[in-house]
């Protein structure tokens, strides 16, 4: 019983393979694309998280013979009209990386009151096999955004995302309260009977 996350970034595949484990697959080995360092890079190009997750795990699948996760996600700013979205994780342009992208968001936010400041993450999971898509599914998580950067854990906006009901950031709360009420979560959970009827057979 094998599953290949098709990404490269670490952060996210811990949270998805902690994710994975919680529902209940301990005995699933999970692998990254680390671990397949001569798969061709998918360029990222849908215009939909859905399109990008079922283009990485359609064309790994493809390429690999093996049951694949592809994962897309981002964030999503009411006062921004929805941006980034899928352009979250390049927002900074040439200088992305997590911190320039927040800055970025606290410069265009600027002094909107809280209650101005509504954001949601969304997170798309598709899986592939060698003969195509199987399923995919999406996941939403509400919040705020913060007007300064708080805690440290997580990765991303993680930092400025803050949930009403605990009036902290999900960098200040953690692994094991973002684990439960994610768009991670939530996504790969709509996923689960689908991942155990696969397994089981
Ligand atoms: P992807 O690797 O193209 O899916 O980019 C995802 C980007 O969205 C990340 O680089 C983050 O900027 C943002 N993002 C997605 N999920 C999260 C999360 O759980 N916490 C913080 N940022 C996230």
């Amino acid at each position: 019983m094998e599953l290949v996350v098709a990404t490269k970034n670490k952060k996210k595949f811990k949270e998805i393979k902690q994710i994975i484990r919680n529902l209940g697959f301990k005995k699933v080995k999970i692998f990254s694309l680390l671990d397949y360092p001569k798969i061709p890079k998918i360029v990222e190009d849908g215009r939909s998280f859905k399109d990008n997750a079922i283009k990485k795990a359609v064309k790994i699948a493809k390429f690999t013979g093996k049951l694949i996760l592809g994962e897309d996600s981002g964030l999503e700013v009411e006062a921004l009209n929805d941006r980034p979205g899928i352009y979250s994780a390049r927002f900074a342009g040439r200088n992305k990386n997590d911190l320039n992208n927040n800055l970025k968001l606290l410069r265009l936010l600027k002094d909107l009151p809280l209650n101005k400041r509504k954001a949601r993450y969304v997170c798309a999971v598709a899986l592939a096999n060698k003969d195509g898509l199987v399923a995919v599914r999406e996941g939403f998580c509400n919040g705020l955004i913060g007007f300064r950067m708080q805690g440290k854990y997580g990765f991303g906006y993680d930092p400025l995302f803050i949930i009403p009901k605990y009036k902290k950031t999900f960098a200040q709360l953690g692994p094991t309260i973002k684990h439960k009420m994610s768009h991670r979560f939530k996504a790969l959970k709509k996923l689960k009977n689908i991942l155990k009827n696969y397994f089981e057979n």
